[in-house]
């Protein structure tokens, strides 16, 4: 399954699509299946990704991404979460 979070903010004003919280991120996987690669990382806070975790909740857990496509990861996204889901984690 892969969340759309392509929304169109313009639509998205009131539910506050973007988070905005730099704290406690960490580096997740879009897709479980989806590689190791820096196309697949996400930047999420620990509230983001409680809420995140419903889509990866059975199966095998991905390998870790290395400590350089981490880096790369918070870099593109400038140390911020990169989630935009109005599913009630903002
Ligand atoms: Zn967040
Ligand atoms: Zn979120």
């Amino acid at each position: 399954m892969q969340l759309n979070y392509n929304l169109d903010t313009s639509k998205n004003i009131i539910t506050m699509a973007r988070c905005i919280r730099t704290r406690n991120l960490e580096v997740y996987h879009k897709q479980r299946y989806g590689g190791n690669d820096l196309s697949n990382a996400k930047v999420l806070c620990e509230t983001c990704r409680t809420v995140a975790l419903t889509y990866g909740a059975s199966g095998k857990a991905p390998p870790e991404f290395t400590k350089e496509t981490k880096n790369a990861a918070l870099k593109r996204a400038r140390n911020q979460c990169e989630c935009t889901w109005s599913g009630g984690c903002h």
